[in-house]
């Protein structure tokens, strides 16, 4: 990261001192170029004004020959290679001249009617004299290039970069190099030895041949990156420095720039600290925007779990209520069940077992007999003479007959007996672990009991006898067997006097 960083902006350092010194380049250019029009715009007015004052040839002299004015300076055109002249048309001669070096140049210039500028003259300008000659007014290319180089000069010294930076322009004067190959036009770090000349075989501290690679390079290149060390501006500490040269070859000029590698490495550390800040400032933006998005997520599970709690909650709350309801719904069916059972098995005048619930009782009893070698006995007991209370107070005191006879029994038998209606007014109690004794016991208390009692319907008072056929398990006896066996005691019964208990002991 730093060495990349590094490399570009040395990278970007190269680009910006050679675009610097192309800079100040295209300045010198136009500087020149400003020059050569100002002069001969001031050489065409100055030509139209001499005319216009009808001047002659002695008039010329007189006012411009500075043997006759004797001026110190000349009047408006000053500089050596700027000048006047004076042509005789008819003679083809050169009459006066400021500038006698020049005489055969100018004469060739006049012969040839020249009326623009040229190469030999880049300024030219000609006017008439009053007595038929020609004035000229030229200058030098050598001429105008000086006043451009102080022009350029003035300003190259002016311009000042950050981190030490300048340009500095070295007057090569001699191509093959050498002692004094080159003057030291312009320096700010060596205001001092501006004029100075130099040598390729000048070294630097480090031994670098620095002036002969730049003329080399200029020469071959035209440009060249160099690196030596030199003493920084305004301080006599030596450190590396890059440098880039560039020739401007109209004025034989090596305009350079550059900057020590230690304020290179300044930038590179300050963009560096940019950099890590910037990058910093970043990170911590990403750690808000991460811990936003988190209490967030955070908010967002916590309301989601509540809700899904409260949910689970209203779920629940909803299964307490449905497991009530569904209970309830049991317990009102297995009350529903348990009265169809009822129902079922019960007789519904006397509420004693019916004859199914009975016949169930009896097969369950007859196989637990047979399994485990226990006894029971049978009691088949009948109302005598039914049908006649039926005739004599009707059938509803005939129910109330059969309901009071139950209760009889009811209050006769063990819990663990069972007392049915087993036809119109017969009933057969089932009297388990009872030996047939012990049967004949509870089938006379039954009857002492029924003809003991008077049964009341209304103002009805009514009184009846039952007649009872005892019989004994006993093992092989089947449940018809038995029922036959009780039967036949019962109809033994009746036959002999009624209200009496029959069995396999009584004595008919
Ligand atoms: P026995 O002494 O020989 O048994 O004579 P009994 O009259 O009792 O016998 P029988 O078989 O001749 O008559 C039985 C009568 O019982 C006939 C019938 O009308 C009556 N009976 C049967 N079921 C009911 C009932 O539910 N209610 C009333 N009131 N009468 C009934
Ligand atoms: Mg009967
Ligand atoms: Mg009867």
């Amino acid at each position: 990261m730093v060495a990349e960083s590094k490399a570009r902006i040395f990278g970007e350092k190269k680009d910006a001192l050679a675009e610097r010194v192309e800079r100040v380049i295209a300045e010198i250019e136009v500087i020149r170029g400003t020059v050569y029009t100002e002069y001969q715009t001031l050489a065409e007015a100055q030509c139209a004004l001499l005319s216009t004052l009808k001047l002659d040839t002695a008039g010329i002299i007189n006012g411009f020959d500075p043997r006759v004015t004797k001026r110190t300076t000349r009047f408006v055109l000053h500089n050596s290679g700027i000048g006047l002249a004076v042509y005789d048309r008819v003679n083809q001669k050169i009459l006066w001249t400021d500038e006698v070096d020049l005489v055969p140049q100018l004469l060739e210039a006049f012969k040839h009617a020249q009326q623009s500028p040229s190469d030999e003259f880049p300024v030219w300008a000609v006017g008439n004299l009053a007595d038929n000659n020609l004035i000229a007014i030229f200058a030098i290319e050598d001429a105008l290039d000086h006043i451009a180089k102080k022009r350029s000069i003035a300003i190259v010294r002016s311009l000042h970069f950050p981190l030490n930076q300048y340009v500095w322009i070295n007057g090569i004067r001699n191509y093959s190099g050498g002692p004094g190959y080159a003057v030291r036009v312009v320096h700010p770090s060596m205001e001092g030895d501006e004029e100075v000349l130099l040598s390729t075989e000048t070294a630097d501290p480090a031994g670098n041949l620095s002036y002969k690679d730049e003329l080399e390079g200029v020469l071959k290149h035209g440009s060249i990156y160099l690196s030596y060390v030199f003493k920084k501006l305004n301080s006599d500490e030596l450190s590396e420095k890059l440098a880039y040269a560039q020739l401007y070859k109209p004025f034989d000029w090596v305009v350079c720039t550059g900057i020590h590698t230690d304020d290179m490495l300044s930038i590179v550390a300050k963009r560096e600290s940019d950099f890590n800040r910037a990058f910093r400032n970043q990170i911590s933006s990403y750690a808000k925007i991460i811990s936003i998005i988190s209490l967030l997520y955070i908010g967002m599970i916590l309301f989601f779990e509540r809700r899904l709690t409260g949910m689970i909650n209203v779920f629940i709350d909803k299964l307490k209520e449905d497991e009530t309801a569904l209970r309830e719904e049991k317990n009102k069916l297995d009350y529903a069940y348990q009265e169809l059972q009822r129902v079922a098995y019960s007789d519904f005048l006397t509420g004693l077992l019916n004859r199914r619930a009975m016949y169930e009782r009896l097969q369950q009893e007859v196989s637990r007999a047979q399994r485990e070698g226990l006894k029971f006995c049978l009691i088949l007991a009948d109302i005598d003479h039914f049908k006649s209370i039926n005739d004599t107070f009707g059938h509803d005191t005939g129910d109330r007959v059969l309901k009071a006879i139950a209760g009889i029994f009811r209050q006769h038998i063990r819990p663990e007996d069972s007392a049915s209606r087993w036809g119109g007014e017969e009933f057969l109690i089932l009297t388990p672990s009872r030996s047939l004794e012990e049967g004949l016991v509870l089938a006379e208390d039954l009857r002492k009991a029924v003809e003991s009692t008077t049964i009341y319907d209304g103002a009805t008072t009514v009184t009846t006898t039952i007649t009872l056929g005892v019989v004994e398990y006993s093992q092989g006896k089947t449940f018809d067997s038995l029922i036959k066996e009780a039967d036949f005691y019962l109809y033994a019964g009746k036959k002999l006097k009624r209200n009496c208990v029959m069995s396999s002991v009584s004595t008919v």
